[in-house]
């Protein structure tokens, strides 16, 4: 196996013989030949769209092959043979449909008949067999961020929100990364057009979470227990939630929120349901103490899931997510989930642990745009800080910490995604009555930052990079990928970003990035703050 996909690949380099995620050889290889089906079928799909046949279906199966591939999400070779062999089935009809004929190996090959045969056929492909450094370099970037916008065109398609411009380019970027003639100017260009395609995906999504859920508003999320049964939904799918919270009414389960499920306690149609009742644990790297300790069910809706054997029995996967062994709730029917938290004992006592604020998304931030813009310019506001992105069990994360612990009183923190678990309680005041410290939601919300920072910009005449407002960022997986192709899209510069920079770019391409865009990596707090503030 050779994977670097993540932040926490092995000795910074890859993993070459177990991920540090826990995937194993066989499902990294098993892995490698899904996207290599998969490229193979976006070639017919491609071919198809460009005589003006689309068909959603195939493009929502592209969507789920290329986001279980994504860390953390599907650690089951069962479910990768599966949609191996439908990858190609699929292919031979888009076949029909284009009219085409490629000889490419991934729009050729017949998958092997049994697991061990596929798990061959997965260590023969794979972009580590390109031979040019800087090629592969581009070309990871692209497909990374590829599983970054897939995962987010797959959560908008649930809600009933797509747009086939994002499918057309996830078809071009997989077939095209498929080719050995590319240049670097051109692949740059293509990774950049993954940002764009990713913001048309967050956009969706952002659709999709507001029209069926209504904006978030500014909500107090306990963090700690009520008597009772209960049940823990993580990952990031607030269509799954809602369903929970329904098929729980009256059941005498309260629902608790972990990880980046933390944001949706904002949302008016599901603050609204009396059982849903607080915030549980902190990032996805705690999991393994934090779902041991809780005294019932717990439900994976997507990323991350971590190896649940000490809990193997209470939890429970839906959606794309999956663990051998782990009973799977591919229909939505969480009555086993239910019944196994209603047999477990639940709360014994009421906890009172604080609590902390959610729902700063863009409608609650620009609604009180005005009183930002005097506090500005009346410079009670110094500076706004961007400190976001993913968390990572690396000790160099404890930057992000202390980095919101040293920032002056007179700076606004912004926040997004489960980066925040580092400080998202910590008390940071006010200033003029608008909270210091503002979480805007998950990692897709980049999106509703975008539109914050973009609304500034527009109200005080000037672009995004001319506002007081900074970017440090952290980056765990390949959503994180995805964003930061976005931010730079749009020509967004000077980001800070850890809490160490990617494997899989070579000293070559990330020079073309400072060049382009003087991103850098983060060094101390104390040297940030004072390159930022002076
Ligand atoms: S996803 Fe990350 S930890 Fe897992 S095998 Fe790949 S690089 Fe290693």
């Amino acid at each position: 196996m050779f994977c670097q996909q993540c932040e926490q690949t092995a000795k910074g380099v890859a993993c070459t013989t177990v991920g540090v995620c826990g995937k194993n050889e066989e499902v990294a290889d098993l892995q490698d030949l899904l996207i290599h089906a998969t490229q193979g079928l976006c070639l017919y799909s491609d071919a198809a769209r460009k005589k003006g046949f689309t068909d959603p279906a195939t493009s929502l199966f592209i969507c789920e092959a290329i986001f279980s591939t994504l860390t953390n999400v599907n650690f089951d070779p069962k479910r990768f043979a599966n949609m191996i062999t439908k990858a190609v089935e699929l292919r031979e009809k888009m076949k029909v449909k284009s009219g085409a004929s490629f000889t490419a190996p991934a729009a050729t090959f017949t998958p092997a008949k049994d697991i061990a045969g596929l798990v061959e056929q997965g260590k023969k492909v794979g972009l580590k067999t390109d031979e040019d450094e800087d090629i592969r370099s581009l070309k990871h970037i692209t497909l990374f961020g590829l599983k970054g916008v897939a995962a987010y065109a797959d959560h908008a398609r649930i809600l009933g929100k797509e747009d086939d411009a994002v499918y057309a380019y996830i078809d071009k970027a997989m077939t095209t990364i498929l080719r050995t003639d590319l240049e670097v100017g051109e692949l740059v260009s293509l990774a950049l057009e993954c940002g764009e395609a990713n913001l048309k995906a967050m956009e969706l999504l952002d659709a999709g979470n507001t029209g069926k859920f209504g904006h978030p508003v500014p909500t107090s999320v306990p963090l700690g227990a009520k008597k009772g049964k209960a049940i823990l939904v993580s990952g990031h799918d607030l269509q799954d939630l809602e369903l929970i919270l329904k098929q729980t009414e009256g059941k005498g389960i309260n629902i608790y929120t972990h990880g980046e499920m933390l944001p949706c306690h904002g949302y008016p149609e599901l603050k609204k349901y009396g059982h849903f009742h607080g915030h549980y644990g902190t990032a996805w790297q705690n999991q393994k103490k934090e779902f041991a300790d809780f005294p019932g069910a717990v439900i994976m809706t997507t990323n991350c899931i971590q190896d649940p054997k000490a809990y193997m029995d209470s939890i429970f996967t839906s959606g794309l997510v999956g663990w051998p062994g782990v009973a799977h709730l591919g229909d939505k029917n969480f009555t086993p989930a239910i019944n196994k938290a209603l047999a477990m004992p639940g709360f014994s006592a009421d906890t009172d642990k604080g609590s902390v604020m959610v729902g700063f998304a863009r409608n609650a931030v620009l609604g009180v745009a005005g009183q930002v813009i005097e506090a500005v310019k009346n410079k009670d506001i110094r500076h706004f800080f961007l400190v976001g992105g993913c968390d990572g069990a690396k000790p160099g994360r404890n930057y992000y910490s202390e980095l919101v612990d040293k920032i002056p009183a007179d700076c606004m923190v912004l926040t997004l995604a489960c980066g925040k678990f580092r400080f998202f309680d910590k008390q940071l005041g006010d200033i003029g009555g608008i909270p210091r410290l503002l979480d805007i939601g998950q990692c897709n919300d980049a999106y509703s930052a975008i539109q914050i920072a973009v609304a500034l910009a527009g109200a005080f005449e000037c672009g995004v990079n001319d506002l007081p407002l900074s970017m440090i960022l952290s980056w765990y997986e390949q959503k994180a990928v995805a964003i930061l192709l976005t931010l730079l899209h749009l020509g967004i510069k000077d980001i800070r970003l850890g809490p160490s920079l990617p494997a899989f770019i070579t000293p070559n391409v990330l020079n073309v990035l400072v060049e382009n865009f003087n991103i850098m990596p983060i060094t101390t707090p104390d040297a940030d703050l004072k390159a930022i503030l002076g």
